[in-house]
């Protein structure tokens, strides 16, 4: 028995497909499936430490462009330039700035094991499946 590489489920070792999720394996898909279970757990730890450090740098690059944001709005308003075209200019880059984390929110903020959105960028455990994600 080995694992599908997909869904994880225990499937007979030769299939060429799996019965769970019907994925049709690949050359590649069938290394995978021949490695230890040891380098598959390291190969998950390595995805998990992954994706938060990369939910680390969303949530940093978050709050300096905010806080860019604002400092840039704070001066327009000091400087008397908050009816000019920059106060719209500025309006513009606001929206895509919060289209764009928006979308890596979704893209990134993601539990390795079952996929799920987490909604909070601390602790250790994903609040949908228990297991780590830091
Ligand atoms: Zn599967
Ligand atoms: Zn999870």
């Amino acid at each position: 028995m080995v694992n599908c590489p997909y869904c994880k489920e225990l499937i007979g070792t030769d299939l060429d497909s799996c019965p769970f999720c019907y994925h049709t394996f690949t050359d590649r898909d069938r290394e995978k499936m021949k490695e230890p279970e040891i380098e598959l757990w390291n190969r998950k730890q390595e995805e998990v430490k992954l994706a938060y450090r990369q939910r680390v740098m969303l949530f940093i690059a978050t709050a300096i462009g905010a806080g860019l944001l604002y400092l840039c709005f704070m001066l327009l308003m000091h400087f008397g330039l908050d009816d000019s075209v920059w106060m719209y200019i500025l309006a513009v880059v606001a929206v895509v700035f919060i289209a764009v984390q928006t979308y890596l929110y979704y893209k990134l903020c993601r539990c390795p094991h079952c996929d799920r959105l987490i909604y909070r960028n601390g602790g250790d455990y994903c609040k949908w499946c228990g297991k780590n994600i830091r």
